[in-house]
């Protein structure tokens, strides 16, 4: 890692501590030639592999633009999209696989979006699990009201 602010390739450690629950390390380090502090994020890749086969770095942004066009008109507002981009990548690391497949990104949006805006999770789980008629969304109605009730 070069310093940014003189390129040398040389730096010293000075403070490392874990963020996030320890799933990302941040490390303040001294330039050995300018002596400048600066900062570096280290944190294991999570990939996903696409239907076609090819793998792509887990980005919490695909996941909050992919959910805000199912809120929208929705009482939702961005703090709570990250908070469930944040809940949904916990639920993925927390499976312990370095690579998923992109249809379990939109399984584990699924819960955390259904606690968020019953409105916004039937207009997801619509798209993401393909309704194709008036049942499928009375079927996923009845399933809402029963999880309603089990949690009262
Ligand atoms: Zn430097």
């Amino acid at each position: 890692m070069r310093c940014p602010f003189c390129r040398n390739a040389d730096s010293r450690v000075v403070d490392s501590r874990e963020v996030d629950e320890g799933q990302v390390i941040r490390r303040r380090r001294s330039c050995s030639s300018c002596g400048r502090r600066f900062t570096t994020v280290e944190e294991a890749v999570l990939a996903v592999v696409k239907r076609s086969g090819v793998t792509e770095p887990f980005s919490r942004d695909k996941v909050v633009n992919g959910v805000r066009r199912a809120c929208q008109g929705r009482p939702v507002d961005e703090d709570a999209l990250q908070q469930l981009a944040h809940r949904v990548e916990e639920s993925i690391r927390s499976g312990g696989n370095a690579e998923i497949p992109s249809h379990e990104v939109g399984l584990a949006i699924l819960g955390p979006l259904r606690d968020l805006d019953e409105v916004a999770y039937l207009r997801f789980a619509s798209v993401y699990r393909s309704f194709s008629s008036v049942e499928d969304f009375e079927k996923e109605i009845a399933d809402l009201r029963t999880a309603q009730r089990t949690d009262d």
